[in-house]
């Protein structure tokens, strides 16, 4: 653990296992930390919030700036501790990296453009001033599927906003937060303004939200657990942002680009092998082009290569656990029970006693289906098909998520029609993959609170103050 600018052990001296999910072996430990710890964390960020929430926005900048620089110069390091203990291709590791890196360095622009106001007063001797000050101690809660860019899609525009953070990763993937913290100690940011506390969740995370010095609660990960972490937001009145689960829709038209299609749902469905938030989660074809999208998706499915994301050449590497497997494994086997066709995959491979699955594309999928509700999380793609566009729209939104949704039509008119009609988040017209750092990542309904990137991002770590002025 890095608590105020010190690699840290735990009180209790317990350790967690960190495992490959490529071999199932175990190949680091860190501490497992609690209540003592987590309080240490905010100590230190409550100390160094005071002088680094008084820096100019310049001064900050420079620091995530050789932050930056040094997570670029050491990405392929950086990606092989996250190959191996997240599970994903190299290639798929290295663009994450970029991704997240990409966070840092517009986010070190963007806290110079924290622009207060000034608003015209009705009387003759007062003035209004607005402004926007760092809300205080963040505490960043994250999930393994994307161990570093979940982390600086948070702490980014927090530490750029003048806010200081104590961070708690995914048990399964602590090893890439504590290496990004680590940088940024080198790269110069201060002690105590960024932590990274690993352990036990829920001793940890109770004791940030019943801290009132945290300020601010970001959280990425289950429906479930945000619930939980929104009613204990409660108690201090915290300020939230959740990004939640999904169940992303994929349209594809019948005057579809059917190749750019394929690609898009490719690149959708089995990057990270099925376990993102926006990954397609269930497919609507037009009834007339299913025959040929299948066929052309089935083959695209079968070309990619299943292996140790450390090989060259895999495309989809392991699932993070067995636990991910069986709820795969489990929708496969309602769908068939439903009327299911399997066209390709269908099956755990058994390859290094890792956690292998197959992409896996069903026809003749039904809205009864569980995968065609439940967030599958994985490498499961059911394909429905639809006849008219008022019935796909309906189908669509008929979920209890809002995360995102894809649309594929080269009629521009019906384009921005069924844009707006989607009640999801982020729309991805003729994009498989929407996620940059200058555009608002979140979800509607119960997919979450709030935005990560672009000028929408910073305000969620920035308080509006109003000073009345009589002169
Ligand atoms: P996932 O299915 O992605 O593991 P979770 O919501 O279980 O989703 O986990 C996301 C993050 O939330 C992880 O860092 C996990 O350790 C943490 N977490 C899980 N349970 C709790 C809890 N009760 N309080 C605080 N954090 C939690």
């Amino acid at each position: 653990m890095h608590i105020n600018g010190e690699s840290v052990d735990c009180e209790s001296k317990e350790l967690i296992k960190v495992i490959n999910p490529a071999t199932n072996q175990v190949i680091a430990a860190v501490p497992k930390g609690g209540k003592a710890e987590a309080e240490k964390a905010v100590d230190a960020a409550y100390t160094a919030f005071k002088e680094w929430s008084v820096k100019t926005a310049e001064e900050r900048a420079k620091l995530l700036m050789k932050w930056f620089y040094l997570i670029e110069e050491n990405i392929e390091e950086i990606a092989r501790i996250m190959t191996r203990e997240q599970g994903k291709p190299l290639k798929e590791a290295i663009g994450e990296l970029n991704n997240a890196n990409s966070y840092i360095s517009w986010y070190a622009e963007e806290g110079k453009r924290i622009y207060g106001e000034t608003i015209p007063s009705s009387h003759p001797n007062k003035r209004i001033l607005v402004l926007k000050q760092p809300v205080g101690v963040v505490a960043a809660i994250t999930p393994w599927n994307f161990p570093a860019a979940m982390i600086t899609r948070k702490v980014a525009p927090a530490l750029a906003a003048g806010c200081t953070a104590v961070i708690k990763p995914a048990s399964q993937t602590p090893l890439t937060a504590i290496k990004l913290v680590e940088l940024a100690h080198l790269a110069g940011i201060p002690k105590g303004v960024l932590n990274v506390v690993t352990g036990d969740a829920r001793a940890i995370g109770d004791t940030w939200l019943q801290d009132d010095r945290v300020r601010k609660l970001t959280f990425t990960g289950s429906t479930e657990i945000g619930k939980q972490l929104m009613k204990g937001a409660a108690e201090t009145v915290k300020k939230i942002s959740l990004e939640l689960g999904g169940h992303a829709p994929f349209i594809v038209m019948d005057d579809a680009d059917i190749d750019k299609a394929v690609e898009g749902v490719i690149g959708s469905k089995f990057r990270n092998a099925g376990q993102t938030c926006i990954c397609t989660n269930r497919i609507y074809v037009h009834e007339s082009i299913e025959a040929v999208f299948n066929e052309k998706f089935s083959q695209a499915a079968k070309q990619l290569r299943i292996g140790n994301g450390l090989d060259q050449g895999t495309d989809v590497g392991p699932m993070i656990d067995l636990h991910a497997i069986d709820k795969v494994k489990e929708h496969i086997d309602d769908a068939i029970s439903k009327g299911g066709e399997v066209l390709q995959g269908g099956s755990r491979v058994n390859l290094a006693d890792g956690y292998y699955f197959e992409p896996t594309i069903i026809s003749n999928a039904g809205d009864d289906m569980l995968c065609m509700t439940e967030e599958t999380f994985g490498p499961l793609a059911p394909v429905a098909t639809f006849n008219t566009e008022e019935e796909v729209i309906e189908r669509a939104n008929n979920s209890k998520y809002g995360l995102a949704a894809y649309v594929y039509t080269q009629n521009l008119s019906r384009a921005i029609r069924i844009s707006e009609k989607l009640e999801y988040g982020i729309v991805g017209l003729n994009d498989g993959l929407p996620t940059v750092a200058q555009a608002p990542f979140g979800g509607m309904k119960e997919s979450g609170l709030g935005r990560e990137g672009g000028h929408y991002g910073i305000d969620e770590y920035l308080e509006v103050k109003y000073v009345s002025i009589s002169i």
